[in-house]
C-alpha cells in the first residue's frame, strides 16, 4: 500500500483516535505520546512536509494554527501554556512525510529542544 500512514488514517484503513475532522484538517491522538496532551493536525490534502505548503498554502496552515489553538484550548492546557511542532526533514526530525502539528502540553518543556 502506497498510501502513508496519515492518509491511511484519514481513509479508516489504520486506526486512530480521531479528535477533531472539518473541510480541510483533521486531528488525531498521537499513538507514542511524548506529553500528557499530544495531539496531531493533520491537513487532508497530502502535503510532505512545511516547505510543500508554505509558498501557496497560507490559508491552509493559518487554520492548522487555529485548530491547533482551539484544540489545545479545549484540552485544557491554554492557561498552563503548550508548544506547538513542525518538524521539517531529516535535521528537523520529521518522521512521517505528511506535514502535522504537534500539539503538547501538560508537562514543562525545555528550551532549546534536544
Ligand atoms: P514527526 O516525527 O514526523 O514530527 O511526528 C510523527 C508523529 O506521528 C510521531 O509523534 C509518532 O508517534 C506519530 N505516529 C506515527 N505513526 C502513527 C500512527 O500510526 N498513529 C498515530 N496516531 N500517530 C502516529
Ligand atoms: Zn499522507
Amino acid at each position: 500500500m502506497e498510501r502513508c500512514i496519515f492518509c491511511r488514517i484519514l481513509a479508516r484503513q489504520t486506526p486512530a483516535k480521531i479528535v477533531f475532522e472539518d473541510d480541510s484538517v483533521f486531528a488525531v491522538e498521537d499513538i507514542n505520546p511524548q506529553s500528557p496532551v499530544h495531539l496531531l493536525v493533520i491537513p487532508r490534502e497530502h502535503l510532505v512536509s512545511l516547505k510543500d505548503a508554505a509558498a501557496d498554502r497560507e490559508g491552509l496552515l493559518g487554520h492548522l494554527l487555529a485548530v491547533a489553538a482551539k484544540l489545545a484550548r479545549e484540552r485544557r492546557i491554554e492557561s498552563d501554556g503548550y508548544r506547538l511542532v513542525i518538524n521539517t526533514g531529516a535535521l528537523g526530525g520529521q518522521s512521517v512525510f505528511h506535514l502535522h502539528v504537534h500539539v503538547m502540553g501538560g508537562r514543562m518543556f525545555h528550551w532549546p529542544p534536544g
